[in-house]
């Protein structure tokens, strides 16, 4: 199972303390956050996520399960690729596409990461 790395951009309900007129209630704000996850279940009512999967992948930590009413929008993050370093090859970029100095991968320099598990959206 594969389970892949998302960004979620949600909105919460927000609680005002307090005594408000109308022209002040026109204006209460409310919070919107971002969360960074790999996407585990989604239907039509819920989505699921979890910052942390166990080795074996049948297990999680950190979950939370968002009402998809809240959520305003899922960015799918590209997982980048671990290159060597060392640009050797003149070749459009697997990722960007633009003709540059590749790794062996087929990484250009803007591309690539040392980093494994490294996000690029
Ligand atoms: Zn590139």
């Amino acid at each position: 199972m594969i389970y892949k790395k998302i960004k979620v951009e949600w909105e919460d309900i927000t609680f005002y303390n307090g005594h408000k007129n109308i022209t002040e209630l026109d204006n209460l704000i409310i919070e919107k956050y971002s969360t960074i996850g790999y996407q585990i279940k989604k239907d039509k009512n819920f989505l699921i996520i979890a910052l942390t999967l166990r080795e074996d992948k049948q297990g999680f930590t950190d979950v939370y399960k968002f009402p998809i009413g809240c959520i305003k929008k899922i960015v799918y993050l590209k997982e980048m690729k671990v290159g060597t370093g060392i640009f050797t090859y003149k070749e459009n970029c697997q990722d960007c596409k633009k003709l540059s100095l590749v790794d062996i991968n087929g990484f250009c320099k803007d591309c690539y990461t040392e980093e494994e598990g490294g996000l690029k959206e």
